[in-house]
């Protein structure tokens, strides 16, 4: 399907933005002196953009959701003291209004927000007619139409000055990150819309902040635009997304850390590379599912074995197999002494389950 939007390269004013464009401030704004002490300390890291939430999505209620427009004074003072653009997020009529009057410079849709057509189309009948850089977050879920519909919403009521935050996915199952990063949908994105800055979260991917540094890096060498990193004068005190907030020293850290490639030269490769490892491993988790379903065979094999009294180990059984699979790999081309090494593993860890079933049952 073809995408319908005019956009015009990101450029905010009063602001030199080069690769990478990096955001930071606090998930919540809190207290004028917890934003003003933030603030002062991300520019000082270098930091041209405060991002900080006046109205924060909560998933459950009664957590604290945000202090609304009263910290929006807060933010110009930010922007008096230290010369940095503000940003916040927006996720209804009310939020527009009240940011546009206190001159907030960019405001974001959240990915809640993002997901829900009708709500974003509100925003845009309210900024038709505005001048002001809108950022629009991944959906929660992992959509690339969703994604590029609320950016097409924003861009036909006339905001011509726009730019994407990945932040991933959410999903059921637990991982190591909070939203699953699901590269190749912000990679989509980049093929739908080349002229779309791309700007990494990599704080709501983790939800911790020991893997801010990777994600980060990998999306400077996939060759997105910039990075949106919370930043907390106090991290483990904050009121919202305490574990993944940095301290604006440690944002400095990472800042200096990044290594930045030519996007001209590397972006394809980077790309192409993102591909062919996301089918490994979409591979690896196959392999990983098929192992567990053969132990628990195994198992089922080591309880019947147990009824029976029967040895656990039988010579000629496994010498049978090994000899097997050896010559079905090295019709695929793989080779004997890999073979050898793979099963031999796999036999050990079945003896094990079984062993364990020996003895425990
Ligand atoms: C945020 O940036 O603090 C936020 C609430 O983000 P998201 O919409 O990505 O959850
Ligand atoms: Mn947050």
């Amino acid at each position: 399907m073809v995408v319908n939007v005019q956009l015009e390269p990101l450029l905010i004013e009063g602001l030199d933005i080069r690769r990478p464009l990096i955001m930071a401030g606090p998930c919540s704004a809190e207290s004028e002196e917890q934003v003003m002490q933030t603030a002062k300390e991300v520019a000082a890291a270098g930091v041209k953009i405060f991002r900080a939430g006046i109205w924060k999505p909560r998933t459950r209620p009664n957590a604290f959701e945000g202090v609304g427009s009263v910290g929006l004074p807060w933010l110009q003072q930010v922007k008096k003291e230290t010369g940095m653009l503000v940003a916040t997020e927006v996720a209804n009529v009310k939020h527009v209004y009240e940011a546009l009057k206190y001159g907030v410079d960019i405001i974001w849709i959240g990915a809640r927000t993002s997901a829900n057509p009708f709500a974003v189309q509100e925003i845009a009948d309210s900024l038709k007619g505005v001048r002001i850089p809108v950022f629009v977050k991944n959906p929660i879920n992992p959509d690339v139409d969703l994604w590029i519909g609320a950016i097409e919403r924003i861009n036909q009521a006339g905001i011509t000055s726009m730019a994407a935050i990945h932040r991933g996915f959410s999903s059921y199952d637990k991982t190591i990150f909070r939203n699953a990063p699901h590269w190749q949908v912000p990679i989509e994105l980049r093929r739908r819309i080349p002229e779309l800055p791309i700007i990494t979260d990599p704080s709501h991917i983790c939800g911790n902040r020991d893997l801010i540094f990777d994600i980060s890096q990998k999306a400077m060498d996939l060759g997105f635009e910039g990075l949106i990193i919370e930043t907390h004068i106090d991290p483990d005190k904050a009121w919202s997304d305490a574990k993944q907030q940095v301290t604006p020293r440690s944002l400095k850290e990472i800042l200096d850390r990044l290594i930045m490639r030519d996007p001209e030269i590397d972006a394809d490769l980077m790309l192409t590379l993102a591909g062919l490892r996301d089918k490994i491993d979409k591979f690896d988790d196959r392999l990983i599912n098929l192992m567990e379903e053969r132990m628990k065979v195994a198992e089922d094999i080591g309880h019947y074995k147990k009824e029976n009294n029967i040895t656990i180990f039988q010579n000629k059984r496994w010498d049978d197999m090994l000899r097997s699979r050896i010559i079905l790999g090295n019709k695929k081309g793989l080779s004997e002494d890999f073979i050898n090494r793979v099963f031999r593993a796999i036999h050990q860890e079945s003896i094990n389950k079984q062993t364990s079933i020996m003895n425990n049952d």
